[in-house]
């Protein structure tokens, strides 16, 4: 069975890897949009805090983090996943409570997030943090490289078999899939689609969940910035310079045309080169709702902007800290080779995938507050992605027609429920059975 993955990201590099898996004849399409949101994202996984009040999102992120000791094995890589555990963090120990009784409640079905404990003194697990924090820890927590995994992924994908193309794909009515070189630009508001017109309301107070998912602070406060999409959009820095990792150089300029235009309205003046498929796996991220348009899907798929900061401590061994997750505001996570990682800002702010000096300070201004001691840490790298957001609230996995699957919207959660979201669209798109009920995850936009 041939299969076309559109999207190279966390999800659409899964689907790959599992339908080679079965056999399946993979191509892979990936633009190399710039504010790919796996590149960006922070890397952790712990599905137990979020969400009390919706089963199925929890069910498929709790399935996804579960996924992943398995995941490592099968690739034998490193791909910097660790069970470094999660200081659950508040000023008022009070405020733990909620979150405890939630873990106590899930603990009986997700036992791997080990039995949570006390920490009176956050700070010998994470010296940087600021003394007047209690603290839960989660010993089951991990944390994963998103981009290490991806490339894994497509690597064992490509081992199997797997094509990669470098373009912007797009659908005919009928499904067919077109590549071509360079991605165009976005069509006007179609393209920025937001939720209330991009101030979105919802805070976690009001979900419920511990950690902060929905817009917040002065960086998100900025309002709409459609007009990005046309300067910064997907189009803009197609060719050499672009985010592409390395993983698509093998294949770019070989096998598609070139860039003939880009202007409004992302208007190809070629056709675009058919690539043959029986199936069609759409895993496009916050694009992914213009990609399925000219199936007659209107799917209300849209970006939130996500603005994350590296620094290093010299000489400090910061690879097995916990993660560091407070209820509202920055998180904070170690990596191997003396890195802190803290995030991230939460807006919507449509296609504008940009570093702003706002959300940079929101950032550093709350990371601070809970981790003085990061003050002289050297700042080494920001980053920006884009999180997929689908608007009924969770992921949208489903069949669009008899040969297109969807699967995207995953959010803030993607490197937790990425590489499972891509197991479960390949079973899909091979006509298999898949190891859930994916029927709260279905299209309903059609
Ligand atoms: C700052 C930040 C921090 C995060 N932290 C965490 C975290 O700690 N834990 C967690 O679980 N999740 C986290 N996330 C969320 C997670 O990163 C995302 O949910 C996940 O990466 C989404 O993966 P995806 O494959 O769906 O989309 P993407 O990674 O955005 O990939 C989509 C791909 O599709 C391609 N594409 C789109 N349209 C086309 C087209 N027409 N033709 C060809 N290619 C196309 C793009 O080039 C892109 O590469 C974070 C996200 C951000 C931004």
């Amino acid at each position: 069975m041939r299969v076309v993955v559109i999207g190279g990201g966390i999800v659409g590099a899964a689907a790959a890897y599992y339908l080679t898996g079965r056999g399946a004849s993979v191509t892979v399409v990936d633009g190399g949009y710039q504010g790919e949101a796996t590149q960006a994202g922070a890397g952790i996984v712990c599905p137990w805090v979020d969400h009390p009040e919706d089963d199925d999102w929890y069910r498929l992120n709790r399935e996804g983090a579960r996924a992943y000791p398995g995941l490592v094995e099968a690739l034998g890589e490193d791909f910097g996943y660790a069970k470094v555990g999660a200081l659950l963090v508040a000023e008022d120990p009070a405020e733990l409570e909620p979150v405890r009784s939630l873990l106590h409640r899930r603990y009986a079905d997700a036992p791997e997030m080990g039995e949570v404990v006390d920490v009176p003194a956050p700070a010998e697990l994470f010296p940087p943090l600021s003394d007047t924090l209690s603290a839960l820890l989660v010993p089951g927590a991990a944390r994963v490289d998103g981009r290490s995994v991806r490339d894994a992924l497509l690597n064992a994908a490509v081992a199997r078999g797997a094509r990669i193309h470098a373009g912007a794909a797009t659908l005919t009515p009928d499904g067919e899939v077109r590549v071509h070189a360079a991605a165009g630009a976005p069509s006007g508001e179609g393209g920025t689609w937001t939720p209330g017109g991009g101030t979105g309301q919802a805070r976690n107070e009001e979900t419920g969940s511990w950690r902060q998912a929905a817009p917040r602070g002065p960086a998100a406060a900025q309002g709409p910035d459609a007009t990005q999409g046309s300067q910064t959009g997907p189009g803009r820095q197609a060719g050499p310079g672009r985010q592409a990792g390395p993983r698509l150089q093998a294949a770019r300029g070989s096998e598609v045309v070139r860039p003939v235009a880009a202007g409004a309205g992302r208007v190809f003046a070629d056709e675009g080169v058919p690539v043959e498929a029986d199936a069609v796996i759409v895993a496009g991220g916050a694009w992914t709702g213009e990609v399925c348009r000219p199936l007659g899907a209107e799917l209300p798929v849209f970006p939130r902007r996500g603005q994350i900061l590296h620094a290093t401590l010299e000489g400090v061994d910061t690879a097995w800290w916990p993660i560091v997750l407070p209820s509202d505001g920055p998180y904070l996570l170690g990596f191997p080779g003396s890195r802190v990682v803290i995030g991230a800002t939460v807006e919507d702010v449509g296609f504008a995938p940009r570093v702003t000096m706002g959300g940079l300070e929101e950032v550093l201004q709350a990371g601070l507050r809970i981790a003085p001691g990061l003050a002289g840490a050297t700042v080494t790298e920001t980053r920006v992605g884009l999180r997929p957001v689908y608007a009924p609230g969770r992921a949208l996995i489903g069949p669009l027609n008899s040969r297109v699957v969807v699967a995207t919207g995953l959010s803030a959660y993607g490197l937790t429920a990425g590489p499972y979201a891509g197991r479960l669209a390949a079973a899909l798109a091979l006509g298999e059975t898949p190891p859930i009920d994916l029927t709260p995850y279905a299209p309903t936009c059609l």
